[in-house]
């Protein structure tokens, strides 16, 4: 059986600062670069993306790859016209070349363009018109994906990933290649779905903790008892576009028992529904917080700047938490033994190669931007550095989520003011994995107090080395509660919380 196989990879978040060009797929930031043909089977085995898990599954079943396009870009505002038509044009042609038998794509599933909505429905829609209704295609997706209609309609299959971290992707791209197995072996699935009537939090999705923890058990039962394979995606809550939000899904050959898993799969996440608001601390008492709890404990404390995660859109440039900290006198309460990562910022990176290991320069760090609500988010801070260490930023991974993958954050910097160490990177990255802060000399577990711009995916590396977690609420872009987003599309009868 010959495959033909391609990745897109966006999460859109309407409301962020800066769209997503096509500059930002050929460098791809969290994601591989751009690659097209045999090039990209290369570059994605190593990895633990799904692709990888799907090439390592259709070796074993003896199918033939055939290599399309890898075009993924890091979160931000919407993709720019040219930028999703050039991939849609790529993947098309390809398409019309090549000889195949079945199709499957490594989606996010939250892709928005400035004219397109839901970029992952168009894309398959305009798939569908070269391959004909009948060709089998299986489509993998992000826990953070807003399921459309269209996707659904389009694709034979769909399936989701089941962790948040998502340290399961290539697990997930090995279950796409049983169900595109299955999908040729029996014939066309019957597909049921059900639209849930509000938005989730992305800090409460985690799937570490209850209540994503409850449900993602419940959809394990309810597949094992029935044989129906079912999806969950949580949905993406900062996509002003009438999709937006949780999504439950099932495919089968019973269209009774794929109705009945559906409805009870989604009626247990209404029954939860309430428990995935919480509330959160802001950056001054977060940080009083964790340098009480930083006092007595053996290991580090972590503070999540959930409102500034560039996995979510946000430039990570804000300065509420790195404010506070330095309000707080932390450095010099535990010197040395506090961090800040990733700071994106390319001029203070620049600033600090210039100057040199070991040299002092007043140093402006950070941005003030545009949050939600028309409010602007702390000034930049101005202060004397230190320049504790350089790198170029290309740093290997080896955390559980992210082993085998490589970031090309570009120049990067520590820089310490006032005993807080900074890390400063030019490309965007979310702090997810150790070495992001081994590159650059600190070592996370000799840590008192780590903050981390990221909401949910740091867990993977950093919660089994940390005393304490603590999400807080400093401004950012990414508001820890979507009901504060200025949404104009969502449809009334979605609630903007749970
Ligand atoms: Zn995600």
């Amino acid at each position: 059986m010959r495959v033909l196989v391609a990745g897109f990879q966006h999460e859109t978040n309407t409301f962020a600062p800066t769209k997503a060009g096509w500059p930002a797929f050929v460098a791809g930031d969290a994601f591989p670069e751009f690659t097209r043909g045999a090039a990209m089977l290369e570059r994605l085995a190593p990895t633990s993306l799904p692709m990888a898990g799907f090439m390592h599954d259709a070796a074993e079943r003896g199918w033939t790859l055939v290599p399309s396009i890898w075009a993924g870009a890091s979160p931000s505002a919407q993709i720019r016209r040219e930028a999703f038509e050039h991939i849609a044009a790529m993947l098309l042609e390809d398409a019309r070349r090549e000889h195949y038998d079945a199709v499957y794509l490594d989606l996010h599933g939250a892709a928005v363009a400035e004219h397109v909505d839901d970029c992952e429905g168009e894309l398959l829609a305009r798939l569908r018109a070269v391959t004909g209704p009948a060709l089998p295609i299986v489509c993998s997706l992000d826990l953070h994906a807003n399921v459309g209609a269209r996707l659904l309609r389009h694709a034979g299959a769909l399936t989701v990933f089941r962790s948040y971290p998502h340290v399961d992707m290539a697990e997930t791209g090995a279950r796409a290649a049983g169900l595109l197995s299955e999908l040729v072996g029996r014939g066309t699935f019957v597909t049921r779905s059900r639209r849930l009537p509000f938005l989730l939090p992305i800090h409460t999705q985690c799937t570490l903790l209850d209540p994503a923890a409850g449900v993602m058990a419940d959809l394990a039962t309810l597949e094992a008892q029935s044989g129906v394979h079912l999806g969950l995606a949580f949905g993406f809550p900062a996509a002003d576009v009438p999709e937006c939000g949780p999504v439950v899904f099932g495919h089968g050959h019973d269209a009774e028992a794929v109705e009945a898993n559906v409805l009870a799969l989604a009626e247990n996440l209404i029954a939860e529904a309430a428990s995935f608001a919480v509330e959160l601390p802001d950056a001054g008492r977060a940080v009083a917080r964790a340098l009480r709890a930083a006092a007595t404990a053996t290991r580090p404390v972590i503070v999540a700047d959930t409102q500034d995660n560039p996995g979510a859109g946000a430039d990570a440039n804000t300065t509420g938490l790195l404010h506070a900290l330095l309000d707080a006198g932390a450095g010099r309460r535990f010197p040395g033994a506090v961090a800040l990562g990733l700071m994106h910022d390319p001029e203070a990176a620049a600033a600090a190669h210039a100057a040199g290991v070991g040299e002092r320069l007043p140093l402006r760090l950070g941005r003030s931007v545009r949050c939600p609500g028309g409010r602007d988010s702390e000034p930049p801070v101005q202060a004397l550095a230190t320049v504790l260490a350089l790198h170029a930023g290309d740093v290997a991974l080896a955390g559980p989520m992210t082993a085998g993958n490589t970031v090309h954050l570009g120049p990067s910097a520590c820089v310490e003011i006032d005993g807080v160490r900074v890390l400063v990177t030019s490309g965007k990255g979310q702090l997810i994995d150790e070495a992001l802060c081994r590159f650059l000399g600190v070592e996370p577990r000799a840590l008192k107090l780590l903050v981390v711009k990221s909401s949910v995916h740091f867990r993977a590396a950093f919660a089994t080395i940390a005393s304490r977690i603590i999400v807080a609420r400093a401004p950012g872009p990414m508001p820890a509660d979507p009901a504060e987003l200025p949404w104009t599309r969502l449809p009334q009868d979605i609630a903007r919380r749970p």
